[in-house]
């Protein structure tokens, strides 16, 4: 069975939610909308104090063409424009819409009948592109890079290929897995779409098979949608990286930066955003909730649910039991690539796959004990990096080394630092010698 070659780790895969069907939470009383819910420059806000608003109103335009705009999940009236604490624990600028019943804008499709992409032959690449556009479509996966600079590849660069990411590689993590069971069809017309735009006649869904009833149904209904083929992945972390998902699928590997996936003919998507596609061309619906797992060893109800963007997370947190009384940590996303949150106070966004919590005895780390030289930590980098090097440049503040070493192609997928037998804080030390070099790198391109 096929699956990247270089490095990558097995940890403990705990999907406690993976048989609980998605259900829809509730309607806060209050949302609340970052305008820093995408890779890029932060939206514009185009609403004021008072203003009425459905769900689907535009509140706030894109601030660029790496932006996003953002609309209202909710109905109800604009009560302030201010900052509001986010996921990344800064107070940033935000939209504030108190909840008054759930009118919808009419242009949006509320129908569960499938629009096939026969239904619809006056849509164009163009008309594609702009439609992904305007709905505010990010990449669901987490990454949250807007959708629409994926599908316009620079001059010069070609697609062969799309690429879905169904590979929910990170541990606990199940939304993307219940999406391909319970919504097959609208997957398939979303990856036909995004192939549609970016003018290629072949699609790939890699899943892993640890998710054999997902592998056995998108097989199935794919035998009626040409070019589609979904290809069956060894388990193994962290396949859902762009890099390792494209080696796994089409066996072609993806030089390090400024390389891209379009340098070797691949567009990868996630699942949810092959999903969230279908629904922003076909039923006119922009992107105003999402799939979240709710999750953690001591959970009551670990769950997957359908919430609005904006939500709360103490609200989804209640949906599910309430916050255990063991919590240790609470994690926006998986364990291992996902970051802890200072607060449950905090609303829901684009990008938000998972609320983790993990109780006390799973967060206790030991204590780091001095690097053994064993290798193991460059056995399991999936980019062929040598992190206990790279740890050690950026403790010692020798950027230069670390850029000549490559700090900036690490991935932040903490394969290392889950492998290190001395306990090590590698990821942690590796991600401020990389943000840190790119900081240098932009500075000397601006000079
Ligand atoms: S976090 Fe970076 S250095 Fe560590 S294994 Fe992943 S890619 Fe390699
Ligand atoms: S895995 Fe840990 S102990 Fe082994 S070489 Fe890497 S940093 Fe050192």
């Amino acid at each position: 069975m096929k699956t990247f070659k270089i490095g990558g780790v097995h940890p403990a895969e705990n999907k406690l939610s993976a048989s609980s069907p998605i259900r829809e939470a509730a309607l806060p009383k209050q949302a609340v909308f970052s305008m820093f819910q995408h890779i890029g420059a932060p939206a514009k806000p185009v609403v004021k104090k008072g203003d009425e608003v459905k769900v689907g109103t535009l509140l706030a335009e894109a601030g660029g063409f790496v932006s996003a705009p953002i609309h209202s999940s909710v109905s109800g009236k604009v009560s302030k424009v201010d900052v509001a604490l986010d996921a990344s624990g800064t107070r940033r600028m935000a939209v504030y819409v108190d909840v008054e019943g759930d009118e919808w804008e009419e242009s949006i499709d509320r129908s569960p009948a499938l629009v096939k992409l026969s239904d619809r032959p006056e849509l164009d690449s163009k008309a594609i592109v702009e439609k992904i556009k305007n709905a505010g479509i990010v990449g669901m996966g987490g990454a949250t890079f807007p959708c629409h600079v994926k599908l316009s590849p620079p001059p010069g660069s070609k697609a062969e290929c799309v690429i879905i990411n169904a590979v929910e590689c990170e541990p606990y993590l199940t939304a993307d897995h219940r999406l391909m069971l319970e919504h097959p069809e609208e997957i398939l017309v979303g990856l036909q779409l995004i192939m549609k735009a970016v003018g290629v006649s072949k699609g790939y869904i890699g899943i892993e098979n640890n998710k054999p009833d997902a592998i056995a149904l998108m097989t199935e209904k794919a035998k009626n949608y040409a070019g589609i083929e979904v290809v069956p992945l060894k388990v193994k972390y962290p396949q859902g990286g762009e890099k390792q998902l494209i080696d796994a699928v089409i066996s072609r590997q993806v030089p390090a930066p400024p390389a891209i996936p379009i340098s070797v003919g691949a567009v990868v998507q996630n699942v949810g955003t092959a999903f969230a596609i279908y629904q922003a061309v076909m039923k006119n619906k922009p992107l105003i909730d999402r799939i979240i797992t709710v999750t953690g060893k001591s959970v009551k109800q670990p769950s997957n649910l359908l919430a609005r963007l904006g939500t709360p997370f103490q609200q989804l947190m209640d949906e599910c039991g309430g916050l255990p009384e063991d919590t240790g940590k609470i994690i926006g996303g998986g364990p291992m690539m996902g970051k802890a949150l200072l607060s449950l106070d905090v609303p829901m966004t684009k990008g938000s796959s998972g609320l983790l919590i993990m109780n006390d005895k799973e967060t206790r780390r030991a204590e780091p004990q001095p690097c053994i030289r064993c290798a193991k930590c460059v056995s399991a980098c999936p980019m062929g990096l040598e992190p206990y090097l790279l740890s050690k440049l950026s403790a010692t503040a020798d950027w230069e080394g670390a850029e000549k070493n490559d700090v900036v192609s690490c991935i932040e997928c903490g394969s290392c630092q889950f492998t290190c037998p001395s306990h090590r804080p590698l990821l942690d030390m590796i991600r401020l010698g990389k943000t840190t070099v790119m900081g240098i790198i932009r500075s000397r391109a601006a000079k």
